[in-house]
């Protein structure tokens, strides 16, 4: 049901069937588990435990379905609070049916720190793909965990209800790539749906990078500027509005007209 891999010393990444990603990092007194996927009825706790007996905690990277489904198997949990401003159905959709407490989370933001003991991890807010979206940087290691706030290599998804206008995804993004290069710039970026890496247009493996991130700059740029322009996508909707697919680069995206 799991595929599990050893991406660093403290590290593993697991991904289910229907292709997310989770992940964790282990320190010398606790170790964290980032998003859940979404594997209904069953559970992701054991898999996790074949690693590591340590304390757990959860980090949320985003209020997704396929992120938080198995959040009700963790006692501590963090969440960037910006994600309750998406509507109340959204959430409760989101929740695919479990009551799952997202207020009596541990509200994270730039300037988190996580300690594991001996590891530790950093949050960084990255608002576009979900208001609260945020990326988590484990300085030990190099490692990135981005969930969707950049798309898994195959193109964001800025199509989603409550995903921010894309000019305040453009200065979002800028502000991002400004953190990441004053923490040296050189990171391994994990996303939050791997395989998505060999499902890009553009090239036939499309790993998340610091290229990537400074095409997907200039392709919200130019999207919002209108030196770039989409065409129709087949990519879900979630509304009657034509859904448009634009790339520059290494980057994809998918968006709406209406939300530039
Ligand atoms: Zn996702
Ligand atoms: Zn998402």
């Amino acid at each position: 049901m799991f595929q599990v891999k050893q991406i660093a010393s403290r590290a593993w990444e697991w991904l289910d069937e229907g292709g997310d990603s989770f992940y964790l990092v282990t320190g010398n007194n606790t170790a964290a588990v980032i998003d859940t996927g979404i594997t209904p009825g069953a559970q992701i706790l054991p898999e996790i435990r074949k690693i590591t007996d340590l304390p757990l905690v959860l980090i949320l990277t985003h209020a997704h379905i396929d992120h938080i489904h198995h959040m009700d198997e963790f006692s501590t949990v963090y969440l960037c609070h910006s994600e309750l401003q998406l509507p109340e159905e959204f959430l409760r959709e989101m929740m695919a049916g479990k009551q799952l407490d997202l207020s009596g989370t541990i509200d994270i933001r730039t300037g988190s720190r996580i300690d594991l003991g001996g590891n530790r991890l950093e949050i960084c807010q990255i608002p576009g793909h979900t208001p609260g979206s945020v990326a988590v940087w484990n300085p030990e290691e190099d490692l990135l965990f981005t969930g969707d706030a950049i798309g898994s290599g195959c193109g964001v998804w800025m199509q989603v209800p409550g995903a921010l206008p894309l000019t305040q995804y453009e200065e979002n993004l800028r502000r991002f790539m400004r953190w990441l290069l004053d923490r040296g710039g050189k990171m391994r970026f994990f996303g939050g749906h791997n395989r998505q890496t060999a499902q890009s247009k553009l090239l036939p493996n499309n790993p998340l990078s610091m290229g990537l991130l400074a095409d997907l700059i200039d392709l919200v740029h130019g999207v919002v500027t209108g030196t770039i322009t989409g065409t129709p996508s087949e990519a879900k909707a979630f509304s009657d509005e034509t859904v448009l697919y634009a790339y520059f680069g290494r980057a994809e995206m998918i968006y709406l007209a209406s939300q530039i």
